[in-house]
């Protein structure tokens, strides 16, 4: 069967993911990054060298990788579009009011997500599936805006390294067929430590309700 991903973002989880997932052999691998490459990206942003600055992104995975990009960003309109039919949908978004979008609409479509996240030298990812956990479960609300986004909080590279390789095992292993809930993998390489922690599908919360919906 032709695993299909869906990587949304670009950026400093989504270049280290997107590379590793071709390598990997993965069929078809979809690319949605509306921003152009900045020199505050390089250090992060494996695909993108100093020759790219000022380019779409979008472009230069397409020319370079052979990767089908689209400079899009994914909203309420358009989400549905392109996450349905996906074998597994990456995000790899820099802010919480698109990943609970994407949360929602992933869940809906009943396709498999890896949510992963980075700042400073922290990240997680969650794999989320049809009966949950999801990212609600984790945070009912977003976070306060003003910490959420990589540009007010800096980041270190290779944290949200290590974040893009759990995300592209774990869109590897649910694509395998093994959608068991691994719970929320946490990594902080200030302390030097990658953990996981168990977490259940809270009830009331729109993923546990999915498990009984025909
Ligand atoms: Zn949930």
């Amino acid at each position: 069967m032709t695993r299909h991903v869906l990587v949304i973002g670009a950026g400093g989880i989504g270049c280290p993911a997107i590379a590793v997932l071709q390598r990997a052999g993965v069929e078809r691998i979809t690319v949605l990054d509306p921003d152009t490459v900045s020199v505050e990206n390089l250090h992060r942003q494996i695909l993108f060298g100093d020759r790219d600055l000022g380019r779409g992104k979008a472009d230069v995975v397409a020319d370079r990788y052979g990767v089908e990009a689209h400079a899009v960003r994914l909203d309420a309109a358009n989400g549905a579009r392109w996450i349905e039919g996906k074998s597994c949908v990456i995000d790899g978004t820099d802010n919480f009011a698109d990943k609970y979008k994407i949360n929602e609409l992933c869940l809906r479509a009943d396709v498999p997500l890896v949510h992963a996240a980075g700042a400073q030298f922290r990240g997680q990812v969650l794999t989320v599936t049809r009966g949950g956990p999801c990212l609600r479960c984790l945070l009912p609300e977003p976070p306060d805006a003003a910490t959420d986004e990589c540009r007010s909080t800096g980041v270190f590279g290779p944290a949200v390294g290590v974040v893009a390789a759990l995300a592209a095992a774990e869109a590897l292993r649910v694509m395998g067929g093994d959608r068991a809930n691994r719970g929320l993998f946490l990594v902080d390489l200030a302390r030097g430590r990658i953990r996981r922690a168990a977490l259940e599908a809270v009830p009331g919360c729109g993923c546990a309700g999915a498990l009984t919906r025909p």
